[in-house]
């Protein structure tokens, strides 16, 4: 099975090789967002290779990274990159020394996702707490969601008919001048 691809908001991305966006995930739905991988990712990093027992060991990051913030890692072979796709048995570990790869990536993928899962359902239940509030929207198509702030236009994706996708609030489209 693979798990969910990568799908970059922007066309100038490219995996493993982005200066810009997360160093994590970027999910389907084009949003975004760092899920701490790395963070957890040292803290539970291998003394040594099981296979030859060296020190030198790689994090093997998937997906689209931030490439600068991360060269002093890649360059000292603390991390390398393995590319967008990630599956069941993707590794997690490279030696350095004998090329050995161990670990389990897909594992943290889903645990990223789940998470993931869980912050949606929050927005979600907050959204509907929240209920239904007014938003001026404008000859052009247009709206201002009272919200978040933000101004969206309603043929688009930000606008599924009774919410605005981005902050989840649900709206009344008020015609203004
Ligand atoms: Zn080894
Ligand atoms: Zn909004």
């Amino acid at each position: 099975m693979l798990l969910p691809l990568l799908t970059p908001g922007s066309s100038s991305l490219s995996c493993g090789r982005v200066s810009e966006i997360s160093n994590g995930w970027v999910t389907s739905s084009s949003q975004a967002r760092a899920v701490g991988v790395n963070d957890m990712s040292s803290r539970e990093r291998p003394a040594n290779c099981p296979v030859c027992g060296s020190t030198s060991v790689a994090r093997i990051d998937y997906g689209f990274v931030v490439v600068s913030s991360m060269a002093a890692e890649l360059d000292s072979g603390r991390a390398v990159l393995g590319g967008c796709a990630i599956s069941e048995d993707s590794p997690k570990w490279l030696c350095n020394a004998c090329q050995n790869r161990w670990g389990d990536s897909a594992r943290e993928f889903s645990e990223s996702d789940r998470e993931r899962q869980e912050d949606l359902a929050r927005r979600d239940a907050e959204a509907r707490a929240r209920g239904v509030m007014d938003a001026p929207i404008y000859p052009d198509g247009w709206a201002h969601c009272p919200y978040c702030d933000f101004s969206f236009n309603t043929v688009g994706v930000s606008w599924n008919g009774e919410r605005h996708m981005s902050c989840g609030t649900f709206l009344r489209l008020v015609p203004s001048q």
